[in-house]
């Protein structure tokens, strides 16, 4: 069994509910033993759309990497995203943030998740469940991090 960090997100209609749902089909993969707040964050890459829910979770799993890729998207087809634009609206977005301490770097698989480093949507909510990426949050700028709002619980 191994520790995976998972980020979680949507911009496309109930996207707390989704991010919620979410949650659920996870725990359906292993050990949830983590699940971070909602946060509400700007849209990224492309603006001019709604902003985001995004939550981590911390999944003990004994699926492999690529199996566990494999299910993150299967889950995703199954809460109805379809292909839109790079960066556009999605109903639900799900990716390996972290796999324990392992790395892959294959052509559709790079763990830690390559733009990791530069996320605040993924940081803030990822550094509030495991205090071992609080050092790289912290590195982000502090209007970066200050835009990722934890939401109210509903
Ligand atoms: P996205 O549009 O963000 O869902 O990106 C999906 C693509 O990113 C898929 O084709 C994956 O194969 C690829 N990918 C690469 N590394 C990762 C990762 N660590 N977690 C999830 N998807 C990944």
């Amino acid at each position: 069994m191994t520790v995976a960090a998972i980020g979680l997100g949507s911009n496309d209609g109930d996207a707390a509910g989704h991010v919620r749902a979410a949650f659920a089909r996870l725990s359906e993969l292993g050990n949830l033993v983590a699940r971070s707040a909602l946060y509400r964050s700007p849209p990224w890459g492309v603006v001019d759309q709604a902003p985001f829910v995004n939550a981590a979770a911390l999944l003990d799993t004994a699926l492999s990497p690529r199996e566990l890729l494999a299910a993150l998207q299967r889950i995703e087809r199954e809460a109805g995203r379809v292909p839109t634009y790079r960066w556009g609206p999605r109903v639900l977005d799900l990716d390996i943030l972290a796999y324990g301490d392992q790395r892959v770097d294959e052509p559709d698989l790079v763990i830690p998740h390559a733009h990791l480093g530069e996320r605040a949507f993924a940081l803030v909510p990822l550094a509030s469940i495991d205090p071992g990426f609080a050092a790289q949050r912290d590195a982000l700028p502090p209007g970066e991090r200050a835009a990722v709002v934890e939401l109210a619980p509903q």
